[in-house]
This record gives structure tokens, sequence and C-alpha cells, in this order.
């Protein structure tokens, strides 16, 4: 089989999401984001053990990902849809029980049109400029808003994972001035915030990236091993280069591994030259190109060789990986590929 193998471990999801509602303080709801199929390891599974472990509300980008994970758990748990109601989303919504954060008055207007008497949340602008009702359109539309009734007021940081972010405060502030008095249950804080401390809790917060083992919740638990076949090995001399472009040469004798997995598998490109795999703990540098269905691994100093490497390991987590390509574990996750075998241990299911 020249597969990789996608291995998530169950246990590890469910203590990240215990430890980050620990950390969002006792009073307060912590729901789970499961948005882009659970960063991309499988939203139904994610939010079957989640709910099991005692979430109650989960958060997805679109009401296509809320159906998916309605058929999922079942009924229930509240499910919000960050995107809001979309022109044709009204089945959708009505029918599978979602709650959309409305995110302008045309977004409001719609649904009171299309589905007069069911759940909404408003999703506000706080200084992000991406998704939210701004300062002015709100207080337009607040008391026609309040009076119906929603279930979460919610608006998001921009720059939580930096602490010390002067735009933190800004945009406490700025939620704080839009939502006070509401006595609606309000959310500011995705992983980054719950981290900034309990100014930024409100009622519900939302981790997402933390449950998946991912910066900047330092203290997570890897979820994710990726292990990749080695499909042959070959001896080189000084001066032979490997792979596309001819960008590595041997500078002295060295045995380079093939091994199954290339950029259509989610390891990126810009690894090439740059990255390690891991055998038992020791690391292996990649060397040469990736290319779209291999990478090549100098494998000289182990001492046999593995059926395997891994690049996603207890040693090598998403962010070590993701620095080496120049971009994000939210990043390296969403793009782990469908050609993997995947494996899921722990949970309900397992
Ligand atoms: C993705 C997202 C989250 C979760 O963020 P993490 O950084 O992954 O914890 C929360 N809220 C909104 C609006 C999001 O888009």
């Amino acid at each position: 089989m020249a597969t990789g193998t996608l291995t998530i471990d169950l246990d590890a999801l469910r203590r990240n999401w215990q430890a980050l509602d620990r950390a969002s303080g006792a009073d307060v709801e912590t729901a789970a984001v499961v948005k882009a199929d659970g960063y991309g390891l499988d939203a139904g599974r994610v939010a079957r053990v989640l709910a099991e472990a005692g979430a109650r509300r989960f958060f997805v980008a679109m009401a296509e990902e809320g159906a998916a994970v309605r058929q999922a758990i079942g009924p229930g748990p509240e499910i919000s849809v960050f995107s809001g109601h979309m022109p044709g989303d009204a089945d959708m919504i009505g029918d599978l029980d979602l709650v959309p954060m409305l995110n302008s008055v045309e977004q409001l207007t719609r649904h009171f049109e299309a589905l007069p008497g069911h759940a909404f949340g408003i999703q506000l602008d706080s200084g992000m400029n991406r998704l939210g009702m701004e300062p002015a359109e709100w207080a337009a539309v607040s008391e026609i808003a309040l009076s119906a009734g929603p279930t979460l007021i919610m608006s998001h940081l921009a720059c939580a994972d930096e602490p010390d972010h002067g735009f933190n405060a800004q945009q406490l502030a700025a939620f704080k001035d839009m939502t006070a008095g509401t006595g609606v249950p309000r959310s500011l804080s995705a992983t980054g915030g719950i981290l900034l401390g309990e100014d930024y809790h409100f009622e519900v917060t939302r981790p997402g990236i933390g449950m998946y083992g991912g910066r900047p919740f330092q203290d997570a638990t890897p979820v994710v091993t990726l292990s990749l076949p080695v499909i042959q090995t070959r001896d080189l001399e000084p001066g032979e280069s490997v792979g596309y472009g001819c960008t590595w040469q041997a500078d002295s004798p060295c045995r380079i591994a093939t091994v199954a997995a290339g950029y259509a598998d989610g390891i990126h490109r810009a690894i090439s030259n740059k990255a390690m795999l891991y055998f038992e703990g020791t690391a292996c540098p990649l060397v040469g190109r990736v290319s779209m269905d291999l990478i090549t691994v100098d494998i000289t100093h182990l001492p046999t060789t593995p059926a395997s490497l891994d690049i996603l390991c207890a040693d090598q987590g998403v962010d070590i990986v993701a620095d080496a390509a120049g971009t994000i574990g939210y990043e390296l996750l969403t793009a782990l590929g469908a050609r993997y075998a995947r494996r899921y241990t722990g949970g309900m299911g397992a």
C-alpha cells in the first residue's frame, strides 16, 4: 500500500477541548468550531466525540457544513453558521435546525422573511472588517433584532494569537460598547481569545485550532500522526543530485528514501529542502523538491531502512511543519489530502 496513514487521536481531541473548557472558566459555555470538515479531520466524528464530552454548541462556516454536522450528531446541540443566512439557505436552516449568525441588515431581513420565528444569532464587526454588522448598522436594527430574541451575539478577534497586540483591547472595548445591557449571551473568543484571560470570555467561547492540537494553545496534546511509506531507497555517490531541478546534491555517500506523499496530499512544496521526517525519534532531512506524489529523505544515519517515516508525530507537530512551509497549522491541517488511509483512535466508534 503506497498511501500514507493519517491517525487521528479522538481522545487527545477530547482532552484538548476539556482543557480549553477549563481555561474558559466555570460559568462559561465552551462551544466547538468544526468548520472546514473539522479542520480537515472529519467534522462528524469530531462533533460526535465532543457532544459526548459535553459540547452543546457547534460552529461551522456555511449552512452545507451545518447540514453534514446535524446528520452526524442528530437533533439537540445547537449548530451555528458564521456566514449567516445566504440566498438559498432557508430550507437547510429550517429543516436541519441551524442557527445563522446574521451579518447584515440584508441577512436579517432575509431571515425574518423566510423563517419568521426561527432561531438566529447576530455577528458584529468589532474591527476586523470581515464579517458582521458595523456599529452604525447595528445601532439602526438592534432594537428590532433584540426583540426577536437572538440566541447569541458574537464578534471575532483579529490579533488574539498576539497577546500584546493593542488591537485586542480595542476590539474588546468596541464589542462591549455594542452589546452592553442586551442581556443576550455573548461570544468574542476563539482559541487565542480564551488564552487572553477572562475579560475576553463572556458567556460562550469558540475554540477551533487548539482542540486540534495547534498554536496558540501551547499545552495542546498532539491529535494527528501522519506516517508515510518508504517505496524504495538508493545509495548516492558524492555529486549526485535528487529530484526535480537537481536542487540537492550529495556531498558524501548517502542513502535516500523515496516516500509516498507529495504536494497533492497537502505536503506543501514550500518545505522542499527544509523539513524533517522522523523514524522512532530520529530526524531525517527532507532533501530535494517535494513533487506531486513523492518526497525524498536522507536516511544515511539510520541503522536500518524503515518501512515508513513520520512527518507529523510526537516529535513534530503541525506548527513545526507549517513554519517550514511559511504558513500556519490551520492551513496544514485543512490541506491534508484525500489519499491517506484514515484511522481514528479513542472516542466512540473507534
Ligand atoms: C475559525 C473561527 C473560530 C475558531 O478559531 P481558532 O483560532 O481555530 O480557535 C472562531 N470564530 C470564528 C468566527 C472563526 O472564523
